[in-house]
């Protein structure tokens, strides 16, 4: 495979060049006084960082709904955020028209909850940090890609310290030859190695119930996550919960009951909604501020349900989603 080797500059450069034309968004990272944020950059790159090492929020998040023709925005984000970003594309919630998704090699992140203190910013450095400490998310520590193998091109990290940009589709093509230098073979060693493949999910309802105990249904874990996209979701209002007339029918029919807050339903819904779109990125535990363990479930359920279809979310644009395909000679075990 072939790429382009990047000396410094070379990024922010390319950036700046394609920034020219007044109708060309860049989503990517910045650094600011309180840290690294995303950002939209319209016009030129300033402070920009190629990678961020805290977790707040999945930037794909940002991207439902960009329908608008003749705006040609440039992602250079996570792994995971490239990967939201195609299954949002084949659930027709962003046209891939105007599109140019980058992904760049991820060495894994820290909740934006924790001390940032003394932790290196760079991804040389961040590996060895993570070596050596257990900071970082969850997520990223069962994470299925971390390499910037997914979208139309990636940056990656070889093991002499050398940045490559590698294009996967012509709009990588396009992107990378506006970055000097010439094409040349790229290392077969890179800093992020292929994950390790994870257990397999299994829970008991006792154990969901103990997880789930303190939730408060704020909802905050299906606002945050990027492939929960619906707007009329069943959950808006309370029309979900029984009350008035049916809270008096259940009640009689049922006994002496707690009151519903519908929250078992709540989870199992959108994990049922999301587990085959899943990009297992946390954001949602990440918004919850109840610290309930919901990658565990959202990842586990989810990875269970694609590895039945040999799917993996977000790992090709041609890969379509198993429930918008229908075959007739599948899953047999499963039939009765
Ligand atoms: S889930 Fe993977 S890609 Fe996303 S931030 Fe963590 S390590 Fe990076
Ligand atoms: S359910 Fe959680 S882990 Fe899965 S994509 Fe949504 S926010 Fe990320
Ligand atoms: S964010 Fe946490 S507390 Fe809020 S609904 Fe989700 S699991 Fe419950």
């Amino acid at each position: 495979m072939k790429g382009k080797k990047i000396r410094n500059g070379d990024i922010e450069n390319a950036l700046n060049k394609f920034l020219k034309d007044e109708h060309h968004l860049v989503l990517g990272f910045k650094k600011g006084t309180d840290g690294i944020h995303h950002q939209v950059f319209k016009g030129g790159v300033d402070n920009y960082s190629l990678i961020n090492h805290v977790f707040g929020t999945n930037g794909a998040l940002y991207l439902r709904r960009i329908f608008s023709k003749g705006i040609e925005v440039l992602l250079m984000m996570r792994p995971c955020e490239i990967r939201a970003y195609v299954e949002l594309h084949k659930l027709t919630q962003i046209e891939r028209e105007d599109i140019i998704a980058i992904s760049i090699d991820c060495p894994g992140t820290v909740s934006s909850k924790e001390s940032k203190n003394n932790m290196p910013a760079e991804i040389d450095q961040l590996k060895g940090y993570f070596s050596s400490n257990n900071s970082m998310r969850w997520a990223c520590s069962v994470c299925r890609e971390k390499r910037g193998v997914v979208g139309d091109g990636g940056i990656r990290f070889d093991k002499t310290g050398n940045l490559w940009i590698i294009p996967y589709t012509e709009k990588g093509e396009r992107i990378i030859s506006i970055i000097e230098g010439e094409l040349e073979e790229i290392p077969h060693e890179m800093l992020i190695d292929r994950s390790k493949e994870t257990e397999k999910f299994q829970v008991d309802m006792e154990t969901f119930n103990k997880d789930f105990e303190k939730c408060i249904m704020c909802m905050n874990c299906r606002d945050m996550c990027p492939v929960c996209y619906c707007l009329d979701c069943v959950f808006n209002g309370d029309e979900y919960l029984p009350k008035g007339d049916a809270l008096l029918n259940k009640v009689f029919r049922t006994g002496s009951t707690t009151m519903p807050r519908g929250k078992d339903l709540f989870h199992l819904i959108r994990m049922y909604h999301v587990s085959q779109t899943c990009v297992g990125c946390g954001a949602c535990e990440e918004a919850c501020p109840q610290g309930i363990p919901l990658t565990k479930y959202f990842k586990g359920v989810s990875e269970r349900l694609q590895g039945l279809f040999s799917y993996m979310s977000g790992r090709s644009f041609d890969e379509p989603i198993p429930y918008i395909t229908f075959l007739e000679d599948e899953l047999k075990e499963a039939e009765d």
